[in-house]
């Protein structure tokens, strides 16, 4: 790719004077750089000099930016469906934050439905929807579904280009090997009209943005791009541990999007090598390979028989410990590219076993909806990663929030959810003002409200984000959690109201034997590889306090109703992509939620207001309740999936 001839110190003229948009979207990375659409700089993602100064500018210069962004939002959009009817036709920034409601998904599902529908008037925005992706968390049942467009695309990539300069201001040499990237794509599906619904990193590797990528050399991947496409999970991540296991001496990094698949894969490769080293033995791939993409790919990078690579690595997965084997097998690795924030940080400790001191690089903050921000201090520990939002990706407002224990009591410790999950609106009032970019104060909390170039106007996003400090003007934050969620083990989001609904159909299923229960807490045992959801249960005989005996088949019967009733990622996860492990009961002895509700008021839990956590994340809470269980059951079968 060319360099741009817009000097990079002028991106904010940039933004004004490149906001012409070529006829053709889809060619617009292939032809004059400065035709991109607008708000994007282009630049040369080699030149990492110009990364930086663009990085700059973007962070000096975020009031205007936002300003032009609204701007540029509002204009072309004034006249669809929905704006209309705020908007009266008045291109006006003040009109719009007066006027046009803060949204959740349940208020925007109308005009998503008309799209998915067919309806393809300007319903929600100016560009064509191209394809809705689908985001973790449901509504009525069916996944939440964001709307993209062709130029959106191109925000993604020019996104991602901002990510390597900022690796290659913190680690030298990153363009003298490969990543070791194991990335895959999910099973899509069309809605009514024919539009395609898919996850939003699918949506992107099968983009011509990811197939046609320009040569970068600091991007270099061991993976063959028909092995990240290849829609069978298995053979995909087979092949590309298989080519990155050939190519072990050039992988100068390795990671997954989330820290949970990157998990996976060592799991894989742990019931695999033998499989693996002798392919590399013999240079043959294994038949069982049937992907004619594949086949073909993995046979050119095996190229020929490597019996000394095979002994070499035979005789590292052979130890009986695998602990630091990431380095073992690729000892020039830097640092492990994975997201261990939010929901991934229960991994972190897995992930330092297996990796032997390697940084673990958590570089990107971003969504179905909009990709937000980048990690500008990428070796800092999991527990200090800050995002500064970059300010031409969407027009970012905030809802202030504050800690329900800032006013005493509510703060309930032994629910480590609870502890991080106790965040209320700022007022109860609907109509609390949202806070801009530039206006966010240091240490505060503050949900997330995005307005997109792609139709969503004024979105709560559902994450709580605290204000850690400042890049030039930009304000850094650290991801605090995701308002309702509850249980998380790979991209699956449990809300306390979906495991109460899943709950309360298996408890229908014992209450018919006689059987009541009583109390029900859960946790996310990531234990083990793929982690698994664990409700705790209390249970007596309808008229006597007795703990009732147990038909298993029954109990399982249970553990399966419970994950029938989970949303589709989950039952994505668990059916599809084997990263959730079946669901397992623990059933508890008599009074052992009056002895975690004890152990949560010795922590400070107000008598009155105890309720029972309905997750617990402190290690001695889990405890207390493990301590006191007489029976474990698990799901024997993994739930109904297929792709809606
Ligand atoms: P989805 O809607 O399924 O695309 O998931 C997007 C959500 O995943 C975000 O809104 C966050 O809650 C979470 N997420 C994405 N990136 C990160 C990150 N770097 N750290 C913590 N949580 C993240």
């Amino acid at each position: 790719m060319r360099a741009c001839p817009i000097s990079c110190t002028a991106v904010k003229q940039q933004f004004s004077t490149c906001s012409r948009k070529p006829k053709d979207v889809n060619q617009m990375t292939r032809g004059n750089p400065c035709q991109l659409p607008g708000m994007l700089p282009n630049y040369d993602p080699n030149d990492s000099e110009a990364g930086m100064k663009i990085l700059e500018d973007l962070t000096e210069n975020v009031e205007q930016i936002q300003q032009r962004v609204l701007e540029e939002i509002i204009t072309r959009n004034a006249r669809t469906d929905y704006l209309k009817g705020f908007l009266d036709g008045q291109f006006d920034k003040q009109v719009f934050k007066k006027t046009v409601p803060v949204v959740n998904y349940e208020d925007i599902k109308p005009y998503i439905e008309r799209i998915a529908n067919g309806d393809s008037s300007n319903i929600i925005s100016a560009e064509p929807i191209i394809e809705l992706l689908t985001s973790s968390g449901t509504s009525g049942g069916q996944p939440k579904m964001m709307p993209s467009t062709a130029e959106d695309l191109h925000r993604k990539t020019f996104f991602y280009y901002l990510l390597v300069p900022v690796m290659n201001k913190y680690v030298d040499g990153l363009d003298e090997g490969k990543a070791m990237y194991l990335l895959f794509v999910k099973p899509e599906t069309k809605t009514p009209s024919g539009l395609m619904a898919r996850p939003v990193l699918t949506s992107y590797y099968k983009s011509n943005n990811f197939k046609n990528r320009p040569f970068n050399r600091f991007n270099v991947y061991t993976s063959p791009d028909e092995t990240i496409l290849c829609s069978d999970s298995k053979q995909s991540m087979y092949c590309q541990l298989l080519c990155g296991l050939v190519q072990r001496q050039e992988v100068l990094r390795v990671g997954a999007v989330f820290a949970s698949a990157f998990l996976r894969a060592i799991k894989f490769l742990e019931h695999n090598w033998k499989e693996l080293c002798s392919n590399i033995r013999t240079g043959h791939v294994s038949d069982w390979i049937t992907d004619p993409g594949c086949r073909k790919v993995v046979s050119l990078v095996l190229n020929k028989p490597k019996p000394e690579l095979a002994d070499l690595i035979e005789h590292e997965c052979s130890s009986k410990s695998w602990e630091g084997i990431i380095k073992k097998l690729w000892p020039r690795t830097k640092y492990i590219e994975v997201i261990v924030t939010g929901s991934m940080a229960q991994y972190v400790s897995t992930l330092e076993y297996y990796s032997g001191g390697l940084p673990l690089v958590s570089t990107m903050y971003a969504s179905s909806e909009c990709y937000f921000g980048i990690n500008f201090k990428p070796l800092s520990k999991p527990w200090d990663v800050s995002y500064t939002l970059i300010p031409n990706m969407a027009y970012f407002e905030f809802l202030p929030v504050k800690k329900k224990n800032e006013d005493g009591a509510q703060y309930v410790q032994c629910n480590g959810v609870c502890k991080e999950n106790c965040m209320e609106k700022e007022t109860e009032k609907e109509d609390v003002e949202t806070v801009e970019l530039v206006d966010v104060k240091l240490g505060r909390y503050y949900e997330l409200v995005v307005t997109t170039f792609t139709g969503l106007y004024r979105y709560r996003v559902g994450d709580i984000l605290m204000v850690t400090g400042f890049h030039n003007k930009a304000p850094q934050f650290r991801f605090v959690h995701r308002r309702n969620v509850v249980l998380s083990i790979d991209t699956d989001k449990t809300s306390e109201e979906d495991l109460l609904k899943a709950v309360t159909k298996a408890k229908v299923i014992v209450e018919s034997l006689g059987i009541l229960l009583i109390e029900y807490t859960s946790y996310a045992d990531t234990s083990s590889i793929p982690g698994h959801y664990v409700l705790f249960w209390e249970l007596t005989s309808k008229g006597n306090n007795h703990l009732p005996v147990l038909d298993p088949k029954i109990m399982e019967q249970c553990c399966s109703t419970v994950e029938e009733s989970l949303d589709s990622v989950y039952r994505r996860c668990r059916r599809n992509d084997n990263s959730i492990g079946p669901l397992e009961i623990r059933v508890v002895q008599h009074g052992t939620f009056d002895a975690l509700m004890d152990f949560c008021v010795s922590q400070g839990s107000s008598v009155n207001q105890y309720k029972t956590p309905r997750c617990i994340k402190s290690g001695e809470a889990i405890n207390v309740l493990d301590s006191r269980v007489v029976a474990r059951f698990f799901s024997q079968k993994a739930p109904f999936w297929e792709p809606v």
